[in-house]
């Protein structure tokens, strides 16, 4: 099982539709010499990498193009996940990790990544790819490393600015540059974003839109950077998962915590895990992102279908999922 799956992987990075990138030698579409002068970066591309042509745009998705528009509202209900049809007992999950890559960190997520043969989204930290010295051409090794197991690679900006709170130039600064930085580590472009701290605004959403770059948000959370207990923010994400039903976890691959709390989760998804051989019994499928956005696509997210599930499941005991759950942003 375990070598057909690797082959299945195998394949499918070979088709392309893993990666989320694009190759450097694709050609940009026609609408990107319309758009690039109006967002022209506002910084100097550094000499060290002269070959880097910050204004090229990525071409078409591998994955429906669910919000070209780039609009917040939508991204937020969107990563809530698809609307299960009745008699769907499959809760799906996508994992995502922000701020890495780090060289002490993210190897570990990737070994429990593997064990479980999950393949998940990587937003990173442009900053972090950087430079010659022994760190960041650790964490450039790192990044292509988990290029190569088959994960998605977004752009998180280049230094994790609040997107909201700077200058219009800034912002422009902090996506593009980002982007090249990670071009420069593993050859491609990231096709997918993710602001920090889930901020954007309408100068960011029509810069991101003028970009044709997909915006992915979150819809469980342990908040693993402000907190140390483990435990605690364990319990969090399961509460958030059965309330969710599934949905797209944020964890960062840059604490020790996290990766704890991710061996835990694997485990206990690992363990509910849905049985195609019994269709009728719940439980958790962990897929990839083109995977969950195709789901998505067939069956969008529906306002308050949750809160009206999580309410009739509230009644029964021993199965809990509160309105108190929801993740706050
Ligand atoms: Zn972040």
């Amino acid at each position: 099982m375990r070598g057909l799956r690797a082959v299945i992987a195998a394949i499918s990075v070979a088709a392309g539709s893993w990666v989320g990138l694009h190759p450097r030698d694709e050609p940009a579409p026609a609408v990107a010499s319309e758009v690039t002068p109006k967002h022209a970066p506002a910084f100097d591309v550094p000499e060290l990498w002269p070959h880097v042509e910050t204004a090229n745009a990525p071409g078409p998705l591998p994955w429906p193009r669910l919000n070209p528009e780039a609009d917040m509202a939508k991204a937020w209900r969107l990563a809530e996940g698809p609307n299960r049809r009745p008699g769907d007992r499959r809760k799906l999950v996508t994992l995502t990790f922000d701020d890495g890559p780090f060289p002490e960190t993210t190897p570990r997520v990737l070994e429990l990544l593997e064990e479980y043969d999950v393949r998940a989204t990587f937003f990173v930290i442009g900053r972090y790819l950087d430079g010659d010295d022994e760190r960041a051409r650790a964490s450039r090794a790192v990044l292509r490393n988990v290029v190569e197991a088959g994960h998605l690679v977004g752009n998180h900006t280049y230094d994790h600015a609040l997107l909201t709170t700077i200058s219009r130039t800034q912002v422009l600064e902090q996506i593009d540059r980002g982007a090249a930085s990670i071009e420069r580590a593993i050859g491609k472009r990231p096709i997918l974003f993710r602001p920090p701290f889930g901020g954007l605004d309408a100068f960011g959403q029509e810069a991101v839109q003028a970009r044709q770059l997909d915006v992915l948000l979150w819809s469980v959370e342990a908040k693993d950077m402000q907190r140390d207990d483990t435990q605690a923010m364990f319990s969090d994400l399961v509460r958030q998962l059965v309330y969710n039903e599934g949905g797209v976890v944020l964890l960062h691959d840059i604490r020790w915590t996290s990766v704890k709390i991710l061996k835990k989760l694997l485990a206990y998804l690992d363990a509910r895990r849905y049985d195609p051989a019994h269709p009728n019994r719940e439980g958790y499928a962990i897929v990839d992102l083109p995977t969950y956005l195709r789901e998505v696509e067939a069956s969008p997210p529906k306002r308050g279908a949750r809160e009206l599930r999580a309410a009739a499941k509230k009644a029964k005991p021993r199965e809990r999922g509160t309105k108190s759950a929801k993740p706050a942003r």
